[in-house]
């Protein structure tokens, strides 16, 4: 059976060939034309499946010019797929401005399910995935990372970064400042490929491991944060973790119980109000 008239979204492998659908393939043989991130990084992937549709090429640069042919194209009766270099197209790829365009001049835009990183390092990563927010890169500079993070820091929703191998202790650095060392983080590397790694732990533990192998610098990498979690404090002394109550104690000794409680407020991310009253009603 023919396709529809339709601009066709195909996510391509994240790293194992396997998981190219027989759909994906079958729609990508049927179009008139694929619309590729990059021509010659996926002209390897068509030719392992025999596909030998006429490609073009559509990136950040000219991807608002190139919306206007695929357009005609679609008016002429022509089916086109749009994919990107791995993954789903749009999701931290080009795609965007196309996909509105088309929809904009009246034309089908039609998504095939398939692999992200994201989503597939999200459900193996053990942290909650009933509410998540994708966030794609960090800042590559400091000043932008920590204004990111620092916006971040109280969302209670898991948290999904896509990093560099060259950053990721840049990142991770960050992320143990803004957020603290210990909070939740699980570092998902090279997935679906022979070296898939899952690192998790508190951030620091997780700096400590990334610093120390060089192998986990290495790859594609997806950093998932456990969202903002407020502890419980007030008239619960059981929920306190011992840590926060030994940080408090022990800046109180050089400093004043208000101020001991902002600075351990800060390093835990929790209310310096309800800190200070609770170190109050302990005694402090
Ligand atoms: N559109 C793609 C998707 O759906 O996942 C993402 C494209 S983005 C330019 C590339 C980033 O995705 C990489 O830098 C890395 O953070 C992440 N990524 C891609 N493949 C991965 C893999 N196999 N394992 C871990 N992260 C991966």
């Amino acid at each position: 059976m023919g396709l529809s008239v339709a601009l066709y979204i195909v996510p391509t492998p994240i790293g194992n060939l396997e998981d190219l659908s027989s759909r994906a393939i079958t729609v990508l043989k049927q179009v008139s034309l694929i619309a590729c991130e990059d021509t010659r990084h996926s002209g390897k992937l068509l030719s392992h499946f025999s596909i030998e549709t006429k490609k073009m090429a559509l990136h950040d640069h000219n991807e608002r010019d190139r919306a206007q042919g695929i357009i005609q194209k679609l008016s002429n009766g022509e089916s086109v797929a749009l994919i990107s270099d791995a993954g789903t197209p749009l999701i931290s790829d080009p795609g965007y401005h196309l996909v509105s365009q088309v929809r904009a001049a009246g034309f089908d835009v039609s998504p095939l399910p398939g692999p992200c990183a994201a989503i597939t390092a999200l459900s193996a990563s053990g942290l909650p995935s009933d509410r998540f927010s994708f966030e794609g890169f960090l800042p590559s500079k400091e000043k932008g990372r920590v204004d990111k993070l620092t916006a971040l820091k109280e969302d209670p929703r898991t948290l999904i970064f896509y990093e560099s191998p060259h950053r990721i202790l840049h990142s991770l650095t960050s992320i143990s400042a803004v957020f603290g060392d210990e909070r939740q983080v699980v570092m998902a590397r090279e997935v679906t490929k022979v070296f898939e790694t899952f690192l998790s732990g508190t951030v620091a533990e997780v700096l400590a491991k990334v610093s120390q192998d060089s192998n986990q610098q290495k790859g594609e990498i997806v950093l998932m944060c456990h969202g903002f979690r407020q502890v419980k404090i007030e008239g619960d002394e059981q929920a306190i973790p011992a840590k926060v109550m030994q940080t408090l104690t022990l800046l109180n000794e050089e400093l004043p119980l208000k101020k001991a409680a902002a600075i351990t407020a800060e390093i835990y991310g929790l209310k310096k109000n309800a800190l200070y009253k609770h170190g109050l009603a302990s005694g402090l």
